[in-house]
């Protein structure tokens, strides 16, 4: 198997130490050829300004999270977030983003309603295809583990975001997550029906014991993910994009920044 495809930075890696600014700079100094900027850095960063110094430090970037979060309690807050969704895309469009991830949302507060929840994603995404194919944005669906159903993804299976895919044509795709996916045993089939719709490919590790469903995850290598294994199946189907780094953890979150670097430059190199 050959080398992992060219190394991303995904923002939320080090957010509580790095902005934008500082996350471009780091890559740009570690020599990491990619980046995928969280909204809220590049909102506080201001899109153009961020925009241009991505371009000028040379980075590619191989993501915009997240969009989503379409379902809502009523009309008036489906309305809210398809508008900033239609955001979200010209943040994309302005920054060059391979895909605007999306996370698509739980049950709204109070509801035990998950098949209207679902619908809520899928008329949110019909919503805005139209806008997303005219910008020449990609949406890319990602998977969440079904642990988050209730609050943050009430689409968590491959098989479910392609189903959905089908649907909206053109301009759709997926973002595969290991941490979200590895679990599933329809995966390996489902990877292959995907091909060259992967958008996306994240990487991170499920640790045991996990202590937080949303803020424990591990770097490449500190779990029980078969990483490498997984990105075969992925690049079988074609996917030539970036590997993308992206830990939520309150324990890297704790280190220096320009250490997490190190060592995910490191794992990227033998882990992934
Ligand atoms: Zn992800």
């Amino acid at each position: 198997m050959g080398a992992p495809g060219p190394l991303s930075l995904n923002t939320v890696t080090v957010r509580e130490r790095w902005g934008l600014a500082e996350c471009i700079e780091g890559c740009a100094r570690h020599g990491i050829p990619g980046i995928s900027p969280w909204r809220d850095v590049l909102q506080a960063m201001g899109v153009e300004r961020a925009g241009r110094a991505i371009r000028d430090a040379g980075l590619s970037v191989s993501g915009l999270c997240r969009g989503g979060m379409f379902p809502a309690a009523d009309a008036a807050g489906r309305a809210a977030a398809i508008e900033d969704n239609r955001r979200a895309i010209g943040e994309a469009q302005a920054i060059g983003a391979a895909c605007l991830v999306m996370v698509c949302g739980g049950l709204p507060p109070g509801s035990r309603d998950i098949e209207g929840a679902r619908g809520m994603v899928r008329d949110g995404l019909h919503a805005i295809m139209e806008e997303a194919r005219a910008a020449g944005v990609t949406i890319a669906l990602e998977p969440l583990h079904p642990m988050t159903c209730a609050d943050r993804s009430v689409l968590s299976t491959l098989g479910q975001a392609l189903d959905l895919c089908d649907g909206l044509g053109a301009g759709s795709g997926v973002a595969l997550d290991v941490y979200h996916v590895w679990w599933d045993p329809a995966l390996r089939e489902q990877v292959a029906r995907a091909g060259a719709r992967i958008a996306a490919f994240h990487v991170c590790d499920w640790l045991v014991p996990t202590t937080d469903t949303v803020f424990d995850r591990g770097l490449p290598g500190e779990g029980v993910i078969d990483i490498p294994g997984i990105r075969a199946m992925v690049e079988a189907g074609g996917y030539r994009g970036h590997t993308e780094v992206e830990i939520l953890s309150r324990r890297w979150w704790a280190a220096d920044p320009d250490d997490v670097l190190k060592e995910i430059k490191r794992r990227h190199a033998t882990a992934c």
